[in-house]
């Protein structure tokens, strides 16, 4: 029987998260942890967990989720187990009050791995999924802010995602949100959900709902779930390569940095992850300024913070 571990995370960027973000992550981290402790799925405690957040509107996803330049918020969302690498993601989707568990209808119930748009939340309500309008007075007003002008528009759509190959990222970043977990079964599982980058092009998807980018799970060697910016995480697929840097047998701080790092060299951009390993060993790191995150270990007080060790 082995020890059960839980880390989440709150978005890696460079808004530093409210002291209303980092309560919600520690009670967010202590009902996935009292659902280990009793003996409950890896799987159950990610998506619990990341149904809390979606319903907190501080962050990132469900609830809170960023608009679109269109100002409709599409949201993705990805999970996976890691004894037999099943996995579940939807993306693009709108009006689902918890995209999490529409990901794990997928999983669960349909023989594919990727369902988008309104198809995929048809699919979901059709399951019993709750609807929500996700349009927040606060993503309201940062979409306004960011778009005073027709021609702030244009230059957005040339010089972000038009001409240039790389992303120039979000004037604020983070708030999606994220878990991994072990259970005493020694089963792993990753989950992420958001709703994207600040002032996207409608029908952008990021790498949350990518498997292998956004989350990774394999009883074999370990779970992550990535943040940051997609753009950058997909074109390196940073949390499987963060596995496979782990299955080489680098810890998961080194795995975590170095993969990061590789990133920033390659193509550019900031991210953060949580990285955990099939014997319980984890990291929380980032390259951005801030990655709200906390982890709770048995045996150990659960730990909260607003920075962890910078890749
Ligand atoms: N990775 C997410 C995306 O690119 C955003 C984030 O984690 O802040 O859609």
């Amino acid at each position: 029987m082995n020890k059960v571990v839980i880390l989440v995370h709150g978005g890696a960027g460079r808004r530093n998260p409210s002291r209303r973000g980092l309560r919600t992550l520690r009670e967010t981290l202590e009902r996935g942890f009292s659902i280990l402790e009793e003996g409950g799925r890896a799987l159950d405690a990610v998506e619990e967990t990341i149904r809390i957040l979606e319903d907190d509107e501080t962050f990132n996803a469900g609830r809170g989720s960023r608009l679109q330049l269109d100002g409709v918020a599409r949201m993705d969302a990805s999970i996976m187990e890691g004894k037999t690498l099943q996995a579940g993601a939807v993306a693009s989707i709108q009006g689902i009050k918890n995209p999490i568990s529409a990901a794990r209808l997928v999983m669960e119930k349909t023989p594919h791995v990727l369902m988008v748009g309104e198809r995929a939340a048809r699919f979901g309500v059709s399951l019993g999924l709750e609807t929500g309008n996700v349009a927040t007075p606060s993503t309201r007003k940062e979409l306004e802010q960011g778009l005073r002008s027709q021609k702030e528009i244009i230059q957005i759509y040339n010089t972000s995602f038009g001409r240039t190959s790389r992303f120039s990222g979000s004037p604020a970043g983070g708030e999606t949100v994220g878990a991994v977990a072990l259970d005493r079964e020694g089963n792993l599982a990753a989950g992420s959900s958001t709703g994207g980058s600040a002032l996207m092009l409608p029908g952008r998807v990021g790498d949350t709902p990518i498997v292998g980018s956004g989350v990774y799970a394999d009883n074999q060697v370990g779970a992550v779930s990535s943040t940051g910016m997609g753009e950058s995480i997909i074109r390196v697929v940073l949390a499987k390569e963060i596995c496979t840097t782990m299955e080489k047998g680098f810890s998961p701080l080194k795995a975590s940095r170095r993969s990061l790092e590789r990133m920033a060299k390659r193509v550019g951009g900031t991210a953060g992850v949580i990285t955990l390993r099939r014997d319980g060993r984890f990291a929380l790191v980032h390259n951005s300024e801030y990655m709200g995150g906390g982890v709770q270990v048995e045996g150990r007080k659960p730990v909260v913070n607003s920075h962890w060790l910078n890749g």
